[in-house]
């Protein structure tokens, strides 16, 4: 193993949504900042339909423009259907303040970008390298990494974790705890899409529940250029009972709806089916004087709201002024600036996925409350992300509001 001289201020592991731009918010702050990460970029990673909350962490960083001009798909809304019923969201017509529009994105093209913008803001990145070990000690954190050269080690002040599904600091400080959520199985692909021969609003993610079983939904991501994201979640359980493979399965989910697989015909899928399951995660710690855990390394709820990567991002810019204050001699309590802010929106997207899954929440969206009600207005603002703005009611009190609802909803 060889020893690397140089010490950095801080080690970030991984270079997802959160990596990155926690990477850049520090290194335009004159931090000396190294991110490791294990794959080679462009990697494929699932996460795709963004929220408007997240374009306020990617203009604060300075990096809107450059995500504006890679010609994404846009997005403003959310429909919803189940054969029977449907509903349609508009951002814009939300309770909190802010932007109303987002972007649907190939992830292998966003998160390329959005590394190459904390390269530009002055990060190192040295891809294709994994972080094996981190060690605690009085003067700070030793990090074992390995690349294509060896094990080496390396030494720096603070380090976060940005791995996502890696997990590495739960994985090593066994701070894992189960999520409070059942073991669910999502199947997914890109295909090409015959959507524009369909009258179909490619500025909506579609969510689709299944006509008999309420907990399984797939999405419909499209992308720009005749390209779409499609997937099913459902439980393990469920899955097993299909046979073949993850191609076949997938395809046999969407042909027992009929709008989606109406709509769907004549698709062809562009890469191989991928399985993804017991995805759902959360922790004991997020945070110590020498640790933070951004995005899908700290929680990971459930993707049927699209919140994984506005949680990165609100992740990594939540880090920023602590850890800034931390490095330039300040105490700092870690619980009280970083995890407890953090966890009020993380909060109230977990009241809001298990009244989807307990179907309360599919109650209001398919019989929604007028649209000048303020209070449809409140709920189109959590479904934009805006889930930490606590003058709307059902950022603190989701649960029993939407319980509240419902009831009259129905
Ligand atoms: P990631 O994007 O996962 O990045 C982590 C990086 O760390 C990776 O590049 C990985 O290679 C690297 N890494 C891992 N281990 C190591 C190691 N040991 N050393 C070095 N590097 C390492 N979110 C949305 O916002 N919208 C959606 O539509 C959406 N759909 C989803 C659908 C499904 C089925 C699932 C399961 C999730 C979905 N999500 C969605 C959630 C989304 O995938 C994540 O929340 C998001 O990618 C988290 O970003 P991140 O930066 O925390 O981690």
């Amino acid at each position: 193993m060889t020893a690397n001289q140089k010490e950095y201020d801080v080690v970030i592991i991984g270079a997802g949504p959160a990596g990155s731009l926690a990477a850049t918010m520090l290194a335009q702050r004159g931090v000396n900042v190294l991110v490791i990460e294990k794959s080679g970029f462009p990697r494929f990673v699932i996460g795709e339909s963004l929220l408007p909350q997240s374009m306020v962490y990617l203009e604060k960083a300075g990096i809107l423009g450059a995500v504006e001009n890679a010609n994404f798909q846009r997005k403003n809304g959310a429909n919803f259907s189940d054969d029977s019923r449907y509903s349609s969201i508009n951002f814009g017509d939300k309770f909190t303040e802010g932007w109303s529009t987002t972007y649907q994105v190939q992830r292998e093209k966003f998160d390329s970008l959005l590394a190459k913008e904390a390269e530009k803001a002055g990060a190192e990145i040295w891809f294709e390298n994994t972080v094996l070990d981190v060690q605690f000690d009085n003067t700070g954190v030793a990090i074992t990494g390995r690349g294509q050269e060896g094990e080496y080690l390396l030494r720096c002040r603070f380090v976060v974790d940005a791995s996502g599904y890696g997990r590495v600091l739960p994985r090593l400080l066994n701070l894992s705890v189960p999520s409070t959520f059942p073991v669910r199985h999502a199947l997914f692909t890109h295909i090409d899409d015959t959507l524009d021969q369909q009258d179909f609003d490619r500025e909506k993610i579609l969510i689709t529940v299944h006509p008999q079983y309420s907990d399984i939904w797939f999405w419909l991501i499209p992308f720009s250029k005749g390209v779409s994201s499609v997937g099913v979640v459902c439980s393990t359980e469920h899955m097993g009972r299909y046979e073949g493979s993850s191609s076949d399965k997938l395809w046999a989910l969407i042909a027992e709806t009929s709008q989606l697989s109406e709509l769907l015909t004549g698709a062809k899928e562009r890469r191989l089916v991928s399985e993804l399951s017991g995805y759902s995660s959360n922790v004991s710690k997020m945070c110590s004087p020498q640790f933070a855990l951004l995005g899908n390394a700290g929680e990971f709820l459930d993707p049927v709201f699209s919140s994984g990567v506005t949680i990165a991002l609100k992740s990594a810019d939540l880090l920023v002024d602590p850890l800034m204050r931390q490095l330039s001699g300040e105490k700092v309590d870690w619980e009280e600036d970083f995890a407890a802010p953090l966890k009020v929106g993380v909060d109230c997207f977990r009241a809001f996925v298990e009244a989807w899954y307990e179907g309360e929440l599919q109650t209001i969206l398919f019989n929604p409350p007028s649209y000048d009600n303020p209070i449809k207005k409140m709920i189109v603002s959590i479904l934009a992300g805006y889930a930490w703005d606590e003058k709307n009611p059902f950022v603190k009190q989701g649960k029993r509001y939407i319980d509240l609802l419902a009831a009259q909803c129905a």
